[in-house]
């Protein structure tokens, strides 16, 4: 049994039980602050907003849920302990970084331009920062690495992440989780950290239910590491269904004990809202905490998947990937 940061301290592993792996609780693409439209930010509001989404998926018995929002998506630590305080759910947050494409690199950029530090020695400290000091003045430690690459490549600025992350979990033992962009790059994300010493079971490779391909699980699989099929219900490019096929074609392979699972979605979000014409939105349709619960678990279990199958999928593989145990 190991301790595990939350945003309301430190438990012990075995009490993370029901674990979704890659979830949201407020979240925002940069820019919106600048939205002159946007809804004024209320951290009450948004709190309480975020306690009614989530309110039936703690009913459902979920215990833990990992916020998976780096920094530059507008992370916020007072919002995750209040909904956590309130709902009684264990909330890990996430040090770390997004894509170079849809995060927040110009600052970095600047100072690494002026040769004040190099990106991945800023990034490094600063991980370290969060872990051993806690979250600005929260107090707040994270409990896993978020660090992203974008469509087909990984750019300069992700490469950078990668290589702080890693130099932060080997000296923490914090774990790395990443997104991958629409099922590309997982292997090379794989064999970018294994070159820097990580170990594979402190590794869980992000939206892999992004791709459809067998050959593709399989070629992230054999490097050892975690794979998350954590999009259930965003079916833009592969809809849940084939979602459900490629799992049960994995766990029929015997990798149940690497696999976890998650929606990504956001309780709460920042800026304005909007609705989506109907042809995008049925694409989202079933996008919701429940959707795992209500929708994918009872097709599984016709498929024969086990009770025991689903219980280490969300329960023992998140708790060992978070524990390293
Ligand atoms: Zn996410």
């Amino acid at each position: 049994m190991r301790k595990i940061n939350t945003v309301l301290g430190r438990i012990d592993s075995d009490d993370l039980g029901l674990t979704l792996p890659h979830e949201h609780i407020i979240a925002g693409y940069s820019g919106w602050a600048c939205d002159p439209l946007a809804k004024i930010f209320d951290p009450k509001k948004a709190a309480a907003q975020s306690v009614k989404v989530l309110q039936p998926i703690q009913a459902l018995g979920v215990r833990t849920i990992v916020d998976a929002t780096p920094p530059d998506l507008s992370r916020n630590v007072e919002v995750m302990k209040a909904v956590s305080e309130e709902l009684q759910v264990h909330i890990v947050c996430s040090t770390g970084r997004y894509s170079e494409e849809e995060g927040q690199w110009t600052y970095l950029k600047r100072r690494a331009s002026v040769k004040i530090n190099s990106i991945q020695t800023e990034l490094y400290e600063g991980f370290m920062q969060e872990i051993t000091n806690g979250i600005g003045s929260s107090g707040v430690q994270p409990g896993v690495i978020k660090v992203a690459t974008g469509f087909g490549r990984i750019a300069p600025c992700e490469e950078a992440s990668f290589r702080a992350a890693a130099q932060a979990s080997r000296e923490t033992g914090l774990p790395i989780m990443t997104h991958t962009e629409d099922g590309t790059m997982g292997p090379q994300q794989a064999d970018l950290l294994l070159a820097e010493g990580v170990s594979p079971e402190k590794i869980m490779i992000g939206h892999m239910c992004g791709s459809s391909s067998i050959a593709y699980h399989l070629e992230v699989l054999q490097r050892g590491v975690n794979i998350a099929f954590d999009r259930f219900g965003v079916e833009m490019l592969v809809s849940d269904q084939v979602r459900m096929e490629t799992l049960i074609g994995l766990l029929g392979m015997g990798y149940v004990h690497r696999i976890v699972l998650s929606h990504d979605c956001a309780a709460a979000t920042y800026g304005r809202g909007g609705r989506m014409p109907q042809e995008e939105a049925v694409k989202f349709k079933n996008w919701n905490f429940k959707n795992i619960f209500t929708n994918i678990l009872p097709v599984l279990k016709n498929a024969g998947v086990s009770d025991d199958q689903i219980r280490t999928m969300m329960v023992d593989n998140p708790r060992r990937f978070l524990s390293g145990e």
